[in-house]
């Protein structure tokens, strides 16, 4: 064996090691004169939504490493590489019936209930909860009837979610220094920068660490393999703009809860290619374009802390703004109930318990008819009113009382469902001469789920002049601040 692939064998084998201990792996990526390493702990950052053709470049060149078999080389050099992605992306649909904290509870269900339903009932682990779920539905309409029978069937949890998937055609053209190669199936090639101090190009957008292209079963996924402090770097900036919210102490916060929601994923790995995805499903990255020297500072004074509960990372959600009070979580996503993610009063603007971020949408009956009719057969609306309130005032539950039946809607999918900005607190109406509702005002408070950190609230606490470690135990209760180099699990 040559020195060289000996080296490339250490190199893959580092690669493979087991997800076991997720916060310690290194990269080391050492082949003659390259040597690249990412401190721990390293992050796998799916990109999703890159426009169909991607090229990806570094001033000073950069290496391409062949892990699989395949008509590529297992090791060049070049100047740039592109890729056509031109299988997209595409959706899958699952009927999610329940969510439980514990696998006992998700298999108590899937045993009482399976007889229901023609299709076999299957527990998936998230980050959070042990999720009992049918499918996947290729469309949305057939993952509709499951939900409508299911909720008439008293599965009150029922739920549809989608998932992206990449299709499975082949075929995608990969071109190294304008070169055409053929991208076979399970090919997984890794572009590394020459020089560690450089960053990678992806489209003339910058990106720390290093890009993996990998055309595995559920089609190419482009993974940008980096630091997790060089990560927050990307992150912190989208999901909280530092010059809207120049308050160091509420970046800090936000820097934090970034931080345990990546390590969240990290430690309870889903059966993906990468660890987190890119888009607003997760959080918000793009690379290190946006990286500001306040949010910078803010992930940077607060390096390697976390927030854990039970010695646990815990569920770092956050929203843009509550309203005034946050909501129970189960209240919004379902499931069963989280100690740390209950409602609280938040302080906005002047220190308000009342948010002045209201708001109000208008629909006509036919208005709202014609958007239930993309999910729902239904003829005409007799009425919609609230069956139940949340802690802070969001309706939780709905009933809309239709000519022939009634449909009930819970939690996020009211907003899903009905297509409105966020969840309402009040429904208004106008009627005809007849006594007949003619139109409907949704009124609401707050924008996003309104669930654990609120970013309006933080921001005020920090004018308060409140600290970051006081913001954060306000939103979530009986948590601890922990420093991942002092504490890994
Ligand atoms: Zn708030």
């Amino acid at each position: 064996m040559n020195r060289i692939i000996f080296k490339i064998l250490i190199v893959l084998v580092i690669f493979l090691l087991p997800q076991c201990h997720p916060l310690k792996k290194t990269f080391r990526y050492e082949v003659d004169e390259v040597q690249y390493h990412i401190k721990a702990p390293v992050i796998r950052v799916g990109l999703i939504g890159l426009p169909q053709n991607i090229e990806i470049t570094a001033e000073k060149g950069l290496k391409i490493i062949n892990r699989q078999n395949g008509n590529l080389p297992a090791k060049r050099n070049a100047n740039k590489v592109k890729i056509d992605l031109k299988n997209g992306k595409s959706e899958l649909y699952f009927v999610q019936l329940g969510a439980f904290l514990k696998r006992e509870n998700a298999e108590n269900f899937t045993n009482q209930f399976s007889s229901l339903y023609p299709f076999q009932m299957k527990i998936y682990q998230s980050s959070q909860f042990y999720q009992v779920r049918i499918g996947p539905f290729k469309n949305k309409a057939d993952a509709l009837e499951v939900f409508k029978y299911s909720i008439k069937n008293g599965l009150k949890d029922a739920w549809i979610v989608n998932e992206v998937v990449s299709s499975e055609e082949e075929g995608n053209s990969l071109f190294i220094d304008d070169e055409e190669l053929r991208l076979e199936k399970n090919s997984d090639i890794f572009l590394i920068p020459f020089h560690q101090a450089e960053l990678l190009k992806v489209n003339e957008s910058p990106y720390r660490g290093i890009i993996e292209i990998k055309n595995g079963e559920s089609g190419i996924t482009v993974i940008n393999i980096l630091n997790i402090e060089d990560y927050l770097k990307g992150v912190v900036p989208l999901e909280m703009n530092p010059e809207q919210f120049n308050e160091l102490e509420a970046l800090k916060a936000q820097a934090v809860s970034a931080r345990t929601f990546a390590i969240r994923r990290l430690k309870f790995h889903e059966e993906k290619d990468y660890d987190i995805c890119s888009t607003v499903k997760c959080q918000v990255y793009k690379g290190a374009l946006f990286e500001h020297p306040l949010s910078n500072q803010a992930v940077k004074e607060t390096e390697n802390e976390i927030l854990t509960w039970n010695n646990e990372p815990i569920n770092a959600l956050y929203t843009g703004s509550c309203g005034g009070y946050t909501e129970d979580v189960e209240n919004i996503f379902g499931g069963e109930s989280v100690r740390y993610l209950r409602g609280t009063f938040c302080f906005h603007q002047n220190g308000d318990r009342v948010s002045p971020i209201e708001w109000n949408e208008e629909k006509t009956k036919e208005e709202v008819i014609k958007i239930l009719r993309r999910q729902f057969s239904i003829e005409d609306i007799i009425d919609i009113y609230p069956l139940r309130r949340g802690v802070s005032g969001r309706i939780v539950e709905m009933r809309i009382l239709t000519s022939k039946d009634y449909l009930d809607l819970r939690g996020f999918l009211i907003k899903e469902m009905l297509g409105l900005k966020d969840l309402p607190q009040e429904i208004l109406k106008t009627m005809n001469q007849n006594n007949e509702v003619e139109r409907f005002i949704f009124k609401g408070r707050g924008k996003g789920h309104g669930v654990g950190f609120c970013q309006e609230g933080a921001y005020t606490m920090a004018k308060m002049k409140r600290k970051y470690k006081e913001i954060l135990l306000h939103y979530y209760k009986d948590i601890d601040i922990l420093n991942l180099n002092e504490k890994v699990k």
